[in-house]
């Protein structure tokens, strides 16, 4: 209803590389850029093994800005607001550039897709406000070793409620114990966001590669015509970077590789059960969901093996 390129997302997972500029201190230190994209499609990495090539649904360089990496986006906002479980999430290696995707900085130029995606939602309510009423509701969480934690709660107050994951009727996953919050507008939506990170600071001492990040916005529209209700719901996630050490974010990665090994190929049983992180996609990844990841990648000589093996994965999921 709200927009007529949907069908074609559905059930697939479309994959989006994006490559980071070289730091100042790459640069300073000489670091050799070897990843090129001759054009929006495909990305070339060189290394000792010789110039390997990859192909993806768009290809972003290390000078796109967060406004273009967002515009393919927006249609996957559309459709959670249309009543699709949309799943956006950035994986690549630690220092890739997945938070800054996923969350960017402060300044309006550098907001990555979570608060973009805040901002497009309730614009697509306003453009539609004559023929449906809506109900927005979020929740943030946090998995970290294992555990689930709520964002939404002060960790100073200490909340001792235990979150468990649970599917309703209709199929959509649900955190019992989690506080989920009414929000009317893209501000309140920002500011409850803010909040939650911060709360997130406070309990992992800044250590927010170490655990992963969900945002869940669910969107009840109402058509005023005939009555008719549909719930849409957008999941946004901040991975965890892999690690050196075996350890409970691995486990939740490679968790995640299964499932999406599963879903890109033709097998019909789903491994979402094995961890929290997937039993919390499991509504949001196949089925009639919708899935973008992102795969970030540095764009550095010495970051070669791991990019080659983050490209190698991620062109395997189509
Ligand atoms: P990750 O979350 O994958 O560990 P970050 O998002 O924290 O990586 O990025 C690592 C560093 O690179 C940060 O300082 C970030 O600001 C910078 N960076 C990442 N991507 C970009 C980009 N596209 N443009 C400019 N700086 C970037
Ligand atoms: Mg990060």
């Amino acid at each position: 209803k709200y927009c007529n390129m949907v069908e074609d997302l559905k059930g697939k997972i479309h994959v989006f590389c994006r490559t980071r500029p070289l730091s100042k201190s790459e640069l300073t230190h000489g670091s050799q850029c070897i990843v090129q994209s001759p054009d929006e499609y495909t990305v070339t990495i060189k290394s000792s093994h010789g110039v390997k090539e990859f192909q993806f649904d768009q290809v972003f360089d290390g000078s796109t800005s967060q406004e273009e990496s967002f515009r393919d986006t927006n249609r996957l906002i559309e459709s959670a607001v249309d009543g699709y479980n949309v799943c956006i999430f950035a994986y690549g290696q630690t220092g890739s550039g997945k938070t800054f995707t996923m969350i960017g900085e402060k300044e309006p130029a550098n907001l990555g897709i979570i608060p973009r995606a805040f901002k497009r939602i309730f614009q697509i309510i306003h453009e539609n406000q004559a023929n449906f009423t809506f109900k927005v509701l979020t929740y943030m969480l946090e998995l970290h070793n294992d555990q689930l934690l709520d964002l939404f709660i002060n960790p100073c107050e200490g909340s001792t409620t235990k979150l468990e994951i649970r599917k309703d009727r209709k199929g959509f996953v649900y955190i019992q114990g989690a506080e989920i919050k009414e929000v009317t507008s893209a501000e309140m939506l920002y500011a409850l966001f803010e909040q939650g990170c911060t709360n997130r600071h406070t309990k992992t001492n800044n250590e927010n590669s170490r655990s992963h990040l969900i945002v869940g916005v669910t969107i009840k529209s109402t058509n005023l015509s005939d009555g008719a209700v549909t719930y849409g719901k957008l999941s946004m996630i901040d991975l965890a970077g892999r690690s050196q050490e075996a350890n409970s974010i691995n486990e939740s990665l490679r968790s995640l590789d299964d499932v999406i090994s599963a879903l890109s190929g033709e097998q019909s049983f789903i491994p979402y059960h094995r961890n929290k992180l997937t039993l919390l996609m499991q509504d949001s990844l196949g089925g009639n969901s919708k899935t973008l990841m992102f795969v970030n990648i540095s764009p550095a000589d010495y970051n070669a093996e791991e990019s080659i093996s983050s490209l190698t994965y991620a062109s395997r999921v189509k």
